[in-house]
């Protein structure tokens, strides 16, 4: 079998073609702009690198975008007072603060600092709690939102359908698991202290590998027919690979590419949240 392509490059296309149609309606109804404000810390040239793309893909749908660069040697007090002047400014909808962050920044205090309403990442434990509880309102984290949407719109069934997520991070496995569940998926998170990993994901109608580690997921690990979403990032002579070892893409039925797949997605859920955060906070 040769795997299907979960197309995580045209499905942002797509996610940014709707944002940028609802921007323009608001903006029709005279309605306000959405603003994406972006904080870097440092000079690291990658994370640089990530916001500019991130402030281009606003751009490219009519959101402002606003820069805000900070020494590297700044303190959590500091940044606090930044966050806060953000919070309050009413233009802004969205804050994103490019992590890693320097170690001497207490990075939970500053999340803990935002305006959930303004928290496009989705890692203030309100909206973590929201999400977790499965009620309205919450803002979806980026990468699990973005897995799960390509996925639907891949046509790809999650109603009782065996869901298997390897990686409990806060930022990717748990969330995926919750947003999972939410669709109706029979849920199995697995871990590094997880038994007999193997066992697990050949019972996966739906495997989505998030441990950051390259050959973890044999082609004998896969259920034949399997939705197979890579979502890892690692480097190997300088290569990005994912999770996946070889030989899966002839056993799964659907396939993320890596890179091509979940990142994409990332980015453009991102954009999704700005515009959501504004049309939530000013409806009118
Ligand atoms: P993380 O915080 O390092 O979490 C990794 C998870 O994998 C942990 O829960 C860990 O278990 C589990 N794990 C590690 N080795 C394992 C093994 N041998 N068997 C089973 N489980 C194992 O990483 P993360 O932030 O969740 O990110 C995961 C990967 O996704 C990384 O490669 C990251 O770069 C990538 N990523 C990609 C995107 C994107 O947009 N494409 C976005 C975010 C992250 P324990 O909890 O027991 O330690």
């Amino acid at each position: 079998m040769t795997a299907r392509v979960l197309d995580g490059r045209a499905l942002a296309k797509e996610v940014y073609a709707e944002v940028a149609r609802a921007v323009a309606e608001r903006l029709a109804l005279g309605k306000s702009r959405p603003k994406l404000a972006t904080v870097l810390i440092g000079d690291d040239p990658a994370s640089a690198t990530y916001v500019e793309l991130k402030q281009r893909n606003a751009k490219s749908v009519g959101i402002e975008s606003e820069d805000h660069r900070l020494a590297a040697s700044i303190t959590t007090e500091e940044l606090l007072a930044l966050i806060d002047r953000l919070n309050r400014d009413d233009t802004v909808s969205g804050i994103l603060i490019q992590q890693p962050a320097p170690k001497q920044v207490d990075m939970r205090r500053v999340i803990f600092a935002l305006d959930p309403a303004k928290d496009i990442d989705g890692f203030h434990p309100i909206n973590a709690g929201l999400v977790a509880l499965g009620l309205p309102g919450g803002m979806e984290p980026c990468t699990p939102a973005g897995i799960v949407l390509l996925l639907e719109r891949s046509g790809v069934a999650l109603e009782g359908a065996s869901a298997v997520v390897v990686g409990r991070s806060n930022l990717v496995g748990k969330p995926a698991a919750l947003l999972l569940l939410k669709r109706n998926a029979t849920v199995t998170l697995c871990h590094s202290r997880t038994k007999d990993l193997a066992r697990h994901t050949r019972s996966a109608d739906i495997l989505v590998s998030a441990a950051g580690r390259a050959n973890l997921i044999g082609k004998d690990m896969v259920k034949p027919g399997a939705a197979v979403v890579d979502v890892s990032t690692n480097w190997i002579d300088g290569r990005q690979v994912g999770d996946l070892g070889p030989g899966v893409d002839e056993v799964a039925g659907w396939l993320t590419p890596n890179p091509g797949g979940v990142g994409p997605m990332t980015r453009a859920m991102l954009i999704k949240n700005t515009f959501e955060a504004e049309a939530r906070r000013r409806p009118d």
